[in-house]
């Protein structure tokens, strides 16, 4: 014991085929299947997330990847998660367009309690025989065809191959040098609300607005998560003037009549949203999942799906053990990045009503310039 009373761990050390960085869905996912296939995986994380993460929605594509992996009961309808029926999207004109998850080919997604679905993924590791250390990665180095890595407790770990699995942070490839691009500025403000009216719709409302958009959910214990995704000068002003949260909803008549009034709960939580891409997301020794990889705008819907699959994909890569696994891994990547790329594009120019405005001009600049061919 140290002289604070603390377990010294100083010494602690662990010598393992693949340490990962990162206990999020990415994490999680490829830790589970490397272990499953006999290889020693520590997965480390302080489990310090800078803000809770309220209203999330797996896709059904999402739900269908769990259920294929034997982890469907992480992912049920029930007292955590509320099934999302479908959404009303408000963006380009006035009026709300409809779209039923009856027409998914992979069925309804689920309004998630993000806490709940982490931990319940984490149990699923440590079943499968992963070891855990409550704690974050803060240094590595290259030792001996491994790595040396350093715990921000003292402990430290020698692994073959090192998953980053950080999330936005991406903890380990920034401590490599590799290079990331942040494609758009966006900040998220989300608050619980109480609406007054149409309290058990099961649908997403998305509605755009002259300064950014909001998304509204209903969550499995009845009350709504609405977000408000705008430039990070509006997020910090809005975040700080209960008038000006007020008035940014009643730019948004549909949700405004939609809810009917609403009682907020306090205070308002700020989530960095914008995109982010490596460019490359793998190298000798290592691998980037998740949004350590490639985040999302979260007008995609499609981040947790990408951490599920990227995880997954990235373990198959490694027990493949060949280059080609390997480039084939990163091609994918670079795939969904360019599809990403297009498709936030062509959402963003939609929306015409306020091409004068700062937040509808940045999105469609990063529009513009995501879209031209990277040079050399
Ligand atoms: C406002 C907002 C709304 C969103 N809404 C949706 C949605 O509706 N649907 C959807 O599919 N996606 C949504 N997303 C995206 C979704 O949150 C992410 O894509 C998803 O969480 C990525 O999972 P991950 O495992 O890659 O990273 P994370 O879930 O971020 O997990 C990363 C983990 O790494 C840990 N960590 C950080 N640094 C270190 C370190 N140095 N050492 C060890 N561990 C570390 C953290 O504690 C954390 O547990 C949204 C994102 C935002 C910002």
């Amino acid at each position: 014991m140290s002289k604070s009373g603390k377990a010294d761990l100083r010494h602690e050390a662990a010598n393992v085929d693949v340490l990962i960085a990162g206990a999020g869905p990415a994490g999680a996912l490829a830790a589970r299947h490397l272990a499953l296939a006999g290889r020693s995986v520590l997965i480390v994380d302080r489990l310090r997330p800078a803000s809770p993460r309220l209203g999330e929605t797996l896709p059904g594509a999402g739900v269908r990847l769990l259920a294929r992996q034997g982890l469907g009961a992480v992912a049920e309808a029930g007292a955590h998660h509320a099934p999302v029926g479908g959404g009303l999207t408000v963006w380009g004109g006035p009026h709300a367009m409809p779209s039923d998850a009856l027409r998914d080919p992979y069925g309804p997604g689920l309004r998630l309690d993000r806490a709940q679905f982490d931990a319940a993924l984490r149990s699923a590791c440590r079943a499968a025989g992963c070891s855990w250390w409550t704690a974050n990665l803060q240094h590595l180095q290259r030792d001996e065809g491994g790595w040396h890595i350093d715990l921000h407790d003292g402990r430290c770990v020698r692994a073959g191959v090192v998953i980053d699995a950080t999330g936005r942070a991406a903890r380990v490839v920034r401590r490599l040098g590799v290079s990331h691009q942040r494609t758009s500025e966006l900040v998220a403000v989300y608050r619980i609300a109480h609406p007054a009216t149409n309290n058990d719709l099961s649908r997403t409302v998305i509605e755009a607005t002259p300064d950014g958009w909001i998304y509204a959910g209903r969550l499995a214990d009845g009350r709504w998560a609405v977000g408000y995704h705008t430039l990070p000068k509006t997020a910090v002003q809005i975040r700080q003037s209960s008038d000006l949260w007020a008035a940014t909803l009643s730019a948004a008549p549909y949700l405004r009549d939609c809810l009917g009034p609403i009682v907020w709960a306090e205070p308002g939580i700020v989530r960095e949203a914008g995109g982010i891409g490596l460019s490359v997301s793998y190298g000798d020794g290592w691998l980037a999942v998740g949004d350590a990889a490639l985040a999302f705008d979260p007008i995609a819907g499609q981040g947790l799906f990408n951490a599920l699959r990227t995880g997954l994909a990235a373990a198959e890569a490694l027990l493949a053990a060949t280059p080609s696994a390997l480039s084939a891994y990163g091609a994918e990547l670079a795939r969904v990045a360019a599809i990403y790329a297009g498709r936030r594009a062509a959402l963003y120019q939609a929306e015409t009503r306020w091409a004068d405005r700062p937040f509808w001009q940045a999105q469609q600049q990063a529009a513009i310039l995501a879209a031209e061919p990277a040079v050399g």
